[in-house]
């Protein structure tokens, strides 16, 4: 597994959990809003071998108990199941962040109990998802990846950074009805940043983000705003 960053010490990440964020390289979309550009063109120099990775979980056994694996799409390495494995063999549990392209990965390695805790990027509504997503998408893998969440058992939640040039309150009710009793939906901010792939994005105001949440508040009661 090559890893491209190494967040040592999270308390946000991982729910009810003290972790460490592990950042994966490429990814299958471009969404024009994205903070991890050099991660996704794979122009991130490699920061630490995975041996010394888990040399560094060893060293923190008994202070850390889960390892949030983030990219990048995580799932385009074809070593995350070995990675996963190894993690949790060193006693640590796993939290996968995902653009929720690759369903029968998600579902073999959760099949495998290698996975303990999902969060699924929600771009959009199915409409306009290849516009977030900046390149085509098969939206019927998206809705594979998000019914497999909310019909299983795996812990989960949805998240949607809220873009003003990208995400409507029309798509917000779309993606209501679309996700109609999920567990847990967090709306995020978005920052503009200048490590972002396009510039030229803007955060919805408080008061946008407070009739999205309304809205989605409708379909998945426990939709909360992140970031503010
Ligand atoms: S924000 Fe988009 S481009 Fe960036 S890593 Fe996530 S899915 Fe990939």
């Amino acid at each position: 597994m090559k890893i491209y960053g190494l967040q040592k010490l999270s308390l946000l990440d991982f729910p009810d959990k003290m972790s460490c964020t592990v950042f994966t390289g490429g990814c299958n979309f471009r969404c024009p809003f994205c903070h991890n550009s050099a991660l996704v063109d794979g122009q991130r120099p490699q920061i630490i071998g995975e041996d010394a990775f888990f040399d560094f979980l060893k060293s923190r056994v008994g202070l850390l108990d889960g390892v949030c694996v983030t990219g990048g799409e995580p799932l385009l390495n074809g070593d995350i199941d070995v990675f996963f494995k190894k993690i949790k063999a060193s006693g640590y549990a796993v939290k996968l962040d995902t653009n929720g392209s690759f369903p029968d990965l998600l579902k073999a390695l959760a099949g495998q109990n290698l996975i303990d805790y999902v969060a699924m990027d929600i771009k959009n509504s199915p409409e306009n998802y290849s516009k977030s997503a900046g390149a085509p998408c098969d939206t019927d893998k998206i809705k594979e990846s998000a019914a497999y969440l909310m019909n299983g058992s795996l812990p989960f939640e949805f998240r949607t950074t809220m873009v003003k040039e990208f995400n409507t309150l029309k798509d917000a009710e779309i993606i209501g009805k679309w996700l109609e009793g999920g567990e847990k939906y967090f709306l995020q901010y978005f920052r503009p940043s200048e490590n972002t792939i396009m510039q030229g994005f803007h955060p919805l105001t408080d008061g946008e983000m407070n009739e999205a949440l309304n809205i989605l508040k409708k379909y998945i009661p426990d939709t909360r705003i992140r970031g503010a």
